[in-house]
């Protein structure tokens, strides 16, 4: 039985972002590497992403179907601040393609592509991991076919409620998460009044989502519309519907309607101690307030590439650690941040007011910006960051006028 088994350096579970980024990176280092996808299901995303994932991770131009110049931040009554996007602008994807087209280069790279579910980990008598599945057709016809491979070592990238962290990571099961819905509505033939396709909105307002907000973002022929929120009580359903009311897309032709959970937070544990590392939502790197994974799940895929790259070199299961540490050296500040926006600026309508207002100021702009599109803080303007912080203090003590 043993003899018989194929055997993988690397089985990489799911085939999102992070998977196919963890697969491709492997492959390229000459590792041998299963990339599993159950496949047959279009991640719902807003599909926007900035410049340094279009650079870090080449990114060819045809993927996008969009280019946004600017953002416009709608407060509860209506104010609406329009960012521009200088020097640049944020891309639009299509998960359906997007995400095939990153499982082809992992595959190009040498990577063996397969559809299957994931099932389980079990142990060999030597200890070696062995990965059960389903394996299905290109169609998913079935339940797939029991299979099962032999590897030393697994990413578990299979998005948020992952089963790999939950079976082989402490903690995993304790995740918490926001619950985000949108619709893909067909581009309107006729554009209603102030309506821009290259403008992503973004609605600030507390009967669109208590505690985080709604977008209207353009895909080319088509836009997503959505919303998100923690709270289980909340309709998201029906807020999606007030909003497409509010931006004037209340009857053009819906062609999906779908959601899923989004992380809330890092988990403190990203491996096993052993031969398992998670990347992505399967880890819980989502920001907080923007809702950003895609950049993450990349990053993440790749650093957890470098960490199972150096198991398999040297035989050490603490190279699993350096995923989550260099990711948090990287990140951990800016989700920290990102975190206490979101539970202050996100509660109420009066701090939503006031968080539009701030949005006006053009030190803020650039600084949200830069640090969005580029990922890290522009230093150009020392100043800047001095005089953010005493005009986020009077807003925050109610001294500014709203
Ligand atoms: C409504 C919504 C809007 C969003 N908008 C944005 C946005 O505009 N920009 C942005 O940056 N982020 C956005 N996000 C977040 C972003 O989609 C995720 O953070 C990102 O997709 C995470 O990538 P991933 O590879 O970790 O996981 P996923 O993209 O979820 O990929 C997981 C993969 O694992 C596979 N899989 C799962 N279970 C199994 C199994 N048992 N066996 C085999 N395969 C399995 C799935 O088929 C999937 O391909 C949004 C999320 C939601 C829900």
């Amino acid at each position: 039985m043993k003899q018989s088994m194929e055997t993988f350096d690397v089985v990489v579970v799911g085939g999102g972002p992070a998977g196919a980024t963890a697969a491709h990176d492997l492959a390229q280092l000459g590792r041998s590497v299963l990339l599993l996808d159950r496949a047959g299901r279009i991640k719902p995303c807003g599909g926007a992403i900035p410049p340094r994932l279009i650079k870090d991770f080449a990114i060819p131009d045809e993927l996008l179907v969009a280019r946004a110049r600017s953002a416009r931040m709608i407060s509860p009554s209506d104010s609406r601040v329009d960012i521009p996007i200088e020097n640049g602008f944020v891309g639009m994807v299509d998960r359906d393609q997007f995400d095939e087209w990153l499982r082809e280069r992992a595959a190009a790279s040498g990577a063996e592509r397969r559809s299957g579910l994931f099932d389980r980990i079990e142990r060999d008598a030597d200890g070696t991991a062995i990965v059960h599945y389903h394996a299905r057709d290109k169609h998913n016809h079935g339940d797939g076919v029991p299979t099962a491979v032999r590897a030393r070592s697994i990413v578990g990238a299979d998005g948020a409620r992952s089963a790999v962290a939950r079976q082989e990571v402490e903690g995993a099961e304790r995740t918490k998460y926001v619950f985000a819905y949108h619709e893909i509505v067909r581009a309107p033939a006729e554009k209603p009044p102030g309506y821009d396709d290259t403008r992503c909105d973004v609605y600030y307002r507390g009967t669109l989502s208590p505690d985080f907000y709604g977008w209207v973002f353009p895909h080319g022929d088509t836009l997503s519309i959505g919303t998100g929120s923690a709270d289980k009580g909340f309709s998201l359903r029906n807020a999606t519907g007030s909003l497409r009311e509010v931006a004037g897309l209340a009857n053009t032709e819906t062609l999906r309607r779908e959601g899923a959970p989004i992380p809330m937070k890092p988990l403190p544990r990203w491996d096993n101690g052993r031969d398992v590392v998670l990347a992505g939502d399967a880890a819980g790197v989502v920001a907080p307030a923007s809702g950003e994974g895609i950049y993450y799940a990349m990053a993440g895929g790749r650093l957890a590439a470098e960490a199972v790259d150096q198991l398999l070199s040297t035989g050490k299961a603490s190279a699993l650690k350096l995923a989550r540490k260099r990711f948090m050296k990287d990140h951990g500040t800016v989700f920290l941040v990102l975190g206490i926006m979101q539970r202050f600026w996100y509660s109420t309508d009066k701090r939503r007011e006031r968080f539009v207002k701030i949005c006006e100021d053009r030190d803020v702009q650039q600084l949200t910006f830069e640090s969005y599109m580029n990922k890290k803080l522009t230093r150009r303007s020392p100043m800047a960051h001095v005089r953010i912080f005493f005009k986020d203090m009077s807003h925050l003590l109610g001294l500014a006028r709203v």
